[in-house]
């Protein structure tokens, strides 16, 4: 194992050139016993370029880390080379110990993949500097949903290598370019690179979804892997507004029983990818009158053009099509309430 310099990168990436013993094995919450930190691991491979793959950028995601665990046991990973050379990225160690999306006194890894302020955006480019060395094969992001949503993949390029890389993990596919500070937008500067959507965290389906399609990228020939498969039809969204909430608000869904701010509707995931009419309800207001906020990608408000308070009531002004809508308030406030999207058309 080699260490890049504490001094010039804190908190530490740590290097490794072959998988760490026991890591098939250990449960998520005790991942610190073997990984110290933010870990880059090269594993060897029959051919390469090597392909990228990312998890735990959010702690509380695990899906990512269990099915490269599975993946190492079922190629035997610990003994013999890898049908493709991987480099793998282990993100936020200590925030997985915990089981949080991040540490209250830290940023959001996967919001420091471009930037200069904070340490952990040293971190981020201490890795970008490694991948740049070499040519990658693809790049894959793997995250959960803390909301009801379908499993899908995540795009920051219409180019059509990443349309078909999408569309090997799912019909569903979203295109967006805020935030750009995450890590597919930096990979996707290198290499086709998407970001994979799993359901929620511990779950069977995603799980083998995850695995297969990893198997997938690790073994199919690039003019298969980057060729549309049989069945053409995409859905492809475009994410053109971020959906917040005010700073310090109480939340809540269903029948509210507490004093809060917002009381939303209880069914507020099911909203997830469909087409929610212009007139709908999607909470009530209280004595603070607070109101859904929008923000488009240039963080221009268009709060007016989607929402407006009808006496108590929080409605919508125009038909829009959610994504990531949760229940969970503490990611409401670390992360944000949803997106707003609409269908990209992209001829094959
Ligand atoms: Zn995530």
């Amino acid at each position: 194992m080699e260490n890049l310099n504490a001094a010039t990168v804190s908190p530490q990436l740590h290097l490794y050139n072959a998988i760490p013993e026991y890591l098939a094995d250990i449960p998520v919450e005790k991942i610190d016993s073997i990984l110290p930190g933010p870990s880059l691991i090269f594993i060897e491979g029959n051919v390469t370029p090597p392909i990228f793959i990312s998890v735990l950028l959010h702690g509380n995601e695990t899906t990512g880390f269990v099915a490269i665990q599975h993946l190492i046991k079922e190629f035997d990973l610990a003994s013999r080379p890898a049908p493709r050379e991987i480099i793998l990225f282990i993100g936020n160690i200590a925030a997985a110990k915990k089981g949080v999306r991040r540490l209250d006194n830290e940023p959001d890894y996967n919001r420091i993949w471009n930037g200069d302020i904070l340490p952990e955006h040293r971190l981020a480019k201490a890795v970008l500097e490694k991948l740049s060395k070499q040519q990658l094969y693809a790049a894959i992001d793997i995250h959960n949903n803390t909301g009801k949503n379908p499993h899908y993949a995540c795009i920051n390029k219409t180019d059509r290598s990443f349309i078909h890389l999408a569309r090997r993990f799912s019909k569903t596919i979203v295109y967006f370019t805020e935030p750009h500070e995450v890590i597919s937008m930096a990979l996707s500067r290198h290499c086709p690179s998407v970001t994979l959507e799993c359901g929620f965290s511990g779950e069977a389906g995603g799980l083998n979804h995850v695995y297969n399609y990893l198997v997938q990228c690790l073994t199919m020939p690039a003019e298969e892997l980057f060729s549309p498969p049989s069945n053409k039809h995409n859905d492809i969204y475009h994410t053109i507004a971020k959906i917040t909430v005010p700073d310090n608000s109480h939340l809540g869904f269903g029948s509210c029983e507490r004093d809060v701010d917002m009381c939303f509707r209880d069914d507020l995931e099911e909203l997830n990818f469909s087409e929610v009419p212009a007139g709908t309800k999607l909470g009530i207001s209280g004595k603070n009158s607070f109101c859904l906020r929008a923000v488009d990608n240039d963080n221009k408000d268009i709060t007016g053009e989607y929402f407006r308070l009808d006496h108590n009531d929080i409605v919508t002004r125009k038909q829009l099509i959610p994504s990531m809508f949760t229940k969970n308030e503490t990611i409401i406030h670390q992360d944000c309430f949803g997106y707003i999207m609409e269908p990209y058309p992209i001829g094959e």
